[in-house]
């Protein structure tokens, strides 16, 4: 840098040296000249000319050649400071796609990758040693709902301060990591060499790591309390074959801590592995189980205080021909991710409302309920697709009620309120599933067109023996008086349930007590007393029996789950 701006300040530094040297040897050689005036026999003029000419070829050449020379250190000083520079950027630029490429942008914790590759370094070495280790799946409760309501930033900052305090609050040597999405996973090694040890040991952990997360935090739209569920898997064991296998089995008992409810931990355990496995045949595309008809349809019903059926619920089922029966919590999840609900649903929808058809013909009071997925409500034509399933059947539109959850309320709130109206005006008739399990009820009550709501079942169990769910119960049932709405309870398993219920002026009953979910031929038979007088002929019968199953099922009982 110096040297630049030298050169601008004397442009020509060797010039002025060369011209200064010239000088200086042709002063001393006219002074010479004046002590001896005839030199080499030329006269003084002469010998004045040629040394001048001299002075001037040697102030040319030593100029040129320390020009040249100036040009060439100051050309290599430049480019050894750009060599640098550039050195210095492609340093800064790996570092940057480094840590692009291993750590999470938001919580600047190791990412899904850089987890894998220390989960199967560690999963190596475990398999190498005596000792185990654990890797621990932790999932946010509810986050989907604070992202909607609070917003995204707000979301962004939950798990920023989430990944914060695992970090800060764990064990150094423990890996924290943010796996995807509210997915956090925790890798702990050399946890003990029996895995009895390393199993309370990774439990600890979990608690702790429950405790850090269980806190309220501040976030723009107010205070948040947040809890985690989280799922344990010890390695090595011998049915894991790397490390996303130790992850698919934690993954599974988080699944499992969460039916349990949540805020919970869970270890996997072998016992769990057959869900594995099921789960393994869902990475095969589920729309070509339903073109092998491997779906069919049971009917659940619903009944009045006097155990008359008013309707029925449609449940799907799934016989896989290796895995046998697939529980519709472990496929329809999947199916809703890969979007292959769309196609099963519709199945569903249209299965159901051939079913209606044929039996409203036959004079049976009764209407279907078919659970819809978040998925389908916000399909575009969705609309479209139930007005012409209907119109191609001739299913009557009033006696179809379709199931959404209170979810599905929470993104997009005016785009379901349109689409539930245009159905309601079709005379389609609406009902929220599993009321009491989400969010902001009565905002929704008022706000949507509502025919029913189903109060969920982990409350009809819970009332009669626990005081806070019978108020809950009291409470919903006068709202739904107060909001004319009709309502049906879920899950009612026994005497006391139904009684606690009829007690509190409940009118419409689901449940294992009046009865399990039935093929649908079996569940129609049982509407009357005899199959003949429901279905006319036999030959109607076996109509019915093609069009609502993709084919008849190896196993038709239904058990409790
Ligand atoms: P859901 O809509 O809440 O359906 C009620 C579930 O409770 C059914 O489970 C039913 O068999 C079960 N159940 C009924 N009575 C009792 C009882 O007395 N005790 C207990 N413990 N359980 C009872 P299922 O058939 O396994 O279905 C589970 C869930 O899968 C359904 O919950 C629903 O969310 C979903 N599902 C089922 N079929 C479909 C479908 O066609 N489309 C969509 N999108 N989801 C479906
Ligand atoms: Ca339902
Ligand atoms: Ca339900």
């Amino acid at each position: 840098m110096a040297s630049k701006r030298m050169s601008k300040i004397f442009p020509s530094f060797w010039w002025m040296l060369c011209s200064i040297l010239t000088g200086a040897i042709f002063v001393g050689v006219v002074y010479k000249m004046q002590s001896h005036p005839m030199m080499f026999g030329m006269s003084p003029a002469e010998a004045y000319l040629s040394v001048a000419s001299f002075a001037g070829i040697l102030l040319c050449g030593v100029g040129m050649l320390g020009e040249r020379v100036f040009r060439m250190r100051r050309d290599h000083i430049q480019l050894s400071e750009q060599v640098l520079d550039s050195q210095v950027a492609a340093e800064r630029a790996r570092e940057e796609a480094e840590r692009l490429a291993f750590y999470d942008p938001l919580t600047d914790l190791p990412n899904r990758r850089l987890l894998l590759d220390r989960l199967q370094q560690a999963f190596t070495d475990a398999q190498g040693s005596r000792q185990w280790g654990a890797a621990i799946v932790l999932d946010l409760d509810h986050f989907k709902p604070i992202n909607d309501i609070h917003g995204h930033a707000a979301g962004d900052d939950l798990l920023r301060a989430v990944g914060q305090r695992l970090a800060s609050g764990l064990r150094r040597r423990d890996t924290v990591g943010r796996y995807g999405g509210d997915e956090f996973v925790i890798l702990l090694e050399n946890m003990g060499s029996s895995r009895e040890v390393a199993t309370r040991a990774a439990e600890r952990v979990a608690q702790k790591a429950r405790a850090l997360v269980s806190r309220t935090v501040t976030l723009s739209g107010g205070p948040a309390s947040i809890s985690a569920s989280l799922g344990i898997a010890l390695f090595p064991v011998p049915d894991q074959a790397n490390a996303l296998e130790v992850l698919r089995q934690a993954d599974i008992a988080l699944s499992r801590s969460r039916e349990l409810g949540c805020d919970g931990t869970c270890v996997f355990e072998s016992s769990m592995a057959l869900e594995l496995r099921q789960r393994r045949a869902f990475d095969y595309p589920l729309r070509g189980a339903l073109e092998r008809q491997e779906f069919f349809l049971y009917l659940q019903a619903k009944n009045d205080v006097h155990g008359q059926v008013k309707g029925a619920e449609v449940l799907l089922r799934w016989e896989h021909p290796e895995l046998g029966r697939v529980a519709p919590e472990i496929f329809i999840p999947l199916a809703e991710e890969s979007g292959a609900i769309l196609a099963l649903g519709e199945w569903v929808l249209r299965q159901s409302c051939i079913l209606l058809a044929q039996t409203a013909h036959l004079g049976v009071e009764y209407s279907l309920s078919v659970n819809v997925s978040p998925r389908q409500l916000r399909q575009s034509g969705f609309i479209a697709m139930i007005q012409n399933i209907l119109q191609e059947t001739g299913a009557p539109a009033f006696r179809l009620t379709l199931e959404v959850t209170e979810g599905q309320f929470l993104s997009n709130i005016d785009h379901v309120i349109a689409v539930l109206r245009e159905l309601r005006d079709m005379g389609v008739r609406i009902s929220i599933d599993d009321f009491g399990t989400g969010y902001s009820c009565l905002f929704y009550l008022q706000k949507l067109p509502l025919d029913e709501i189903k109060i969920d079942q982990s409350f009809i169990q819970s009332a009669p023996n626990d005081p806070s769910c019978a108020v809950l119960v009291d409470a919903i049932l006068a709202i739904t008086r107060q909001f004319g709405l009709d309502v049906v309870a879920e899950g009612v398993e026994s005497q006391a349930q139904l009684a606690f219920l009829v007690d509190r002026g409940c009118t419409r009953f689901q449940g294992y007590y009046f009865g399990h979910p039935q093929p649908v031929v079996e569940f129609l038979a049982t509407l009357d007393s005899t199959r003949e007088s429901h279905f006319g002929d036999r030959q109607r019968l076996a109509a019915i029996e093609t069009l609502a199953h993709g084919r008849e099922p190896a196993d038709n009982t239904d058990g409790p789950r």
